[in-house]
C-alpha cells in the first residue's frame, strides 16, 4: 500500500539552555524492507559514529514517569525514540500526544507486550499483536506513527521479522541495555549505561519511560553523557507507518471513545416515571 500522507513530525522547541546536550545529528531512515538496528541482534547497519548515542524509551505512555522523561529531555534540548505499548496508549492517549508534540519519534511495541516467541501463540495472533499495537498508537496520536518497531523482551521470531520486512517497518533491537527494569535505584541505571558506553563507545540505548528509576535517573544521565563527550542522534522515518484499516476499525469499536458531551449522567438521563 501507498504510505499515508500526513503533516511532518512536529519540531522540537527552540533551545534556551546554552549548555544543553542537544541533538548533534538527525538521520532519516528509509524503512523499505524492514531494516534492523541494534548490534545485540542486527549487525549490518553500523551508522553511528564514535561517541554517538540514540536514546530509546519503551513501554509507555505512563503517568508521572513519561512526563518526567519528557521534562528531562526538554531541559537538555534532546530527543529519543519512544516505543509505546498499544494498551497503554489507549489508557493515556494525552500523554502519548505530548511525546509526539514535543518532537520525539514515536514507533510501536505491540498491543499487550506479549513475548512473540511464545509457542502458544499462532502466527495470526502474533500478527494481531503487532498490528493492533500500531493501530492503538495511531488512535492515540490521531496520526500514523513512525514505522519503527521493537519486539517485547527483544524476542525476534523469524516469521515476524519477515512479516515486518514485508510491511516496511524497521526493527529496533539495541546496542546496550540499561536493564533499568531490574535496577534497584536511579544510580544503578546511570552506572550501567555509562559503563557499557565506555566499553562500546557509542550505541542505541534501551531504557523504559515506564520505569520510575529511569525517569529519576535521566537528568543526571543526560548531564553525564554531555560531560563524557557523547552526542545524541535523532532518528526519523522517511515515511509514516501504514496502519491496516481493519485493525483501526476493530480498535475503535473496543476503545471507549470520547464523545462530544461530557455532561454527568444525571443531567442526561432523568427518571420521569417509575
Ligand atoms: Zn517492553
Amino acid at each position: 500500500p501507498v504510505p499515508p500522507k500526513q503533516p511532518p513530525q512536529p519540531a522540537r522547541a527552540a533551545c534556551t539552555n546554552p549548555n544543553a546536550l542537544g541533538v548533534a545529528r538527525t538521520v532519516e531512515i528509509d524503512t523499505t524492507g524492514g531494516p534492523g538496528f541494534g548490534f545485540e541482534h542486527f549487525k549490518q547497519l553500523d551508522f553511528l559514529r564514535d561517541h554517538e548515542v540514540v536514546l530509546t524509551f519503551d513501554d509507555g505512555p505512563w503517568p508521572g514517569n513519561t512526563p518526567a522523561v519528557l521534562k528531562a529531555l526538554a531541559d537538555e534540548c534532546t530527543t529519543g525514540i519512544f516505543f509505546p505499548i498499544g494498551k497503554h496508549a489507549t489508557y493515556h492517549p494525552e500523554i502519548l500526544r505530548q511525546v509526539y508534540a514535543a518532537g520525539h519519534t514515536v514507533g510501536s511495541h505491540t498491543w499487550s507486550h506479549e513475548n512473540l516467541n511464545n509457542k502458544k501463540l499462532t502466527e495470526d495472533q502474533k500478527k494481531d499483536e503487532i498490528e493492533r499495537g500500531l493501530a492503538a498508537v495511531k488512535w492515540a496520536l490521531e496520526t500514523s506513527p513512525s514505522p519503527f518497531f521493537r519486539f517485547p523482551a527483544l524476542q525476534h521470531p523469524p516469521e515476524m521479522v519477515t512479516y515486518l520486512g514485508n510491511r516496511n517497518i524497521a526493527i529496533f533491537s539495541c546496542d546496550l541495555d540499561s536493564f533499568d527494569f531490574k535496577s534497584k535505584n536511579a544510580q544503578q541505571v546511570i552506572d550501567t549505561v555509562m559503563k557499557k558506553l565506555a566499553k562500546l563507545g557509542k550505541g542505541i540505548i534501551l531504557m523504559h519511560d515506564f520505569q520510575k528509576h529511569t525517569a529519576e535517573a535521566l537528568p543526571t544521565l543526560l548531564t553525564q553523557l554531555k560531560a563524557g563527550g557523547y552526542k545524541v542522534v535523532a532518528m526519523r522515518a522517511k515515511f509514516p507507518a501504514t496502519v491496516l484499516p481493519q485493525y483501526e476499525q476493530e480498535l475503535a469499536k473496543d476503545v471507549k471513545l470520547p464523545t462530544v458531551s461530557s455532561r454527568p449522567v444525571n443531567s442526561v438521563v432523568t427518571t420521569v416515571d417509575q
